[in-house]
């Protein structure tokens, strides 16, 4: 029953195992405590080329070992070494569709302290199938969290930390709840971080404009790539500066970024139609160049990608 969500092999202790095999004690330190950084990453599959492209891998692993670091981690593989132990369990269980990789590192001692030091770490990736997380067809419709994202001197949000996504979930269910389709936090200063998975663009009069580093937000890989996106192929200004919660009801064009969400178009907010309720004509142009280039067909940027299968 798993089986249709989740692909046949996973890396776990060092070894690539059936997915039914990678299991962890009830008593395992960071579960109970959320001290576990994890990564999502995307690979697209080329049908004419077969071939299946890694997103970004490299800095997804980079992003990776840095968090740990912070929590005190030290985890015991390279970059490198990541990326080729995920190729092995893509080409062991012969993915040939798109398909999200969870990576996540986690202390793995049956200890009861919630500490960080002399804990030993380890690391699982695993494989899991689902085609859009949101609606990037026709958009989504989004609402200002009652939640605020939690700050650099609680839980950082820069890091993709797992104790920090009881915010998120508590942001995503509430919009949910409330028949909305994602949330949109705002940081303890009363400006728009992010969504609960998602960095946020809006578009005003053709500039482009989202919170800096410094808002309380991850520093998604998705984001960098989208900035460079309207600067070089749309020649549109991007400002990162602090963006006020009535800015978004009025802006031109509002969307999401990130590894699962991609380019998620905003219709509406708190039911204030964005612009005219429809996916704005940037946001248009940055899918269209976003969602060829992640399939290896934007020979400029085939160096987003690393190939898994020899050719
Ligand atoms: N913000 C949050 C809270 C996230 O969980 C994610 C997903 N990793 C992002 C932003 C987007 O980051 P990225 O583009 O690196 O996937």
């Amino acid at each position: 029953m798993l089986k249709s969500f989740f692909m046949d092999y996973a890396f776990f202790e060092g070894k690539i195992v059936p997915v039914e095999e990678a299991k962890i004690s009830i008593m395992t330190n960071s579960f109970h405590y959320g001290t576990a950084v994890f990564e999502g990453i995307r690979a697209y599959w080329n049908e004419e080329e077969e071939q299946l492209y890694l997103l970004f891998a490299k800095a997804h692993y980079h992003r990776l070992i840095e968090n740990a670091r912070c929590i005190f981690m030290e985890i015991p593989y390279t970059v490198d070494q990541l990326v080729e132990y995920t190729k092995e369990i893509l080409i062991k269980s012969e993915i040939k569709e798109d398909v999200y990789i969870r990576p996540i590192a986690y202390f793995k001692d049956l200890k009861l302290t919630p500490k960080l030091m002399d804990y030993t770490p380890e690391v699982a990736i695993y494989l899991y199938r689902f085609g859009r997380y949101l609606d990037t067809s026709k958009g989504i419709r989004a609402k200002v969290s009652s939640w605020r994202r939690n700050e650099d001197n609680s839980i950082p949000s820069r890091w993709k930390v797992a104790g920090a996504y009881v915010n998120s979930a508590l942001a995503k269910t509430e919009a949910l709840m409330a028949g909305y389709d994602e949330a949109i936090l705002l940081n303890s200063h009363g400006y728009v971080a992010e969504g609960s998975g998602e960095n946020i663009f809006i578009i005003k009069n053709g500039k482009a404009i989202t919170p800096s580093l410094n808002e309380h937000i991850l520093e998604g890989i998705t984001r960098n790539t989208v900035i460079t996106l309207l600067k070089k192929e749309l020649v549109v200004d991007v400002e990162e500066r602090p963006i006020a919660r009535s800015e978004l009801y009025t802006a031109d064009e509002v969307f999401l970024t990130g590894t699962a969400a991609e380019i998620t178009p905003v219709v509406e907010i708190d039911n204030r139609k964005i612009g005219n309720g429809e996916i704005g004509e940037i946001t248009k142009q940055l899918q269209d160049i976003y969602f060829r280039a992640v399939r290896g067909k934007i020979p400029r940027y085939k160096n987003w990608l690393t190939p898994v299968y020899d050719k």
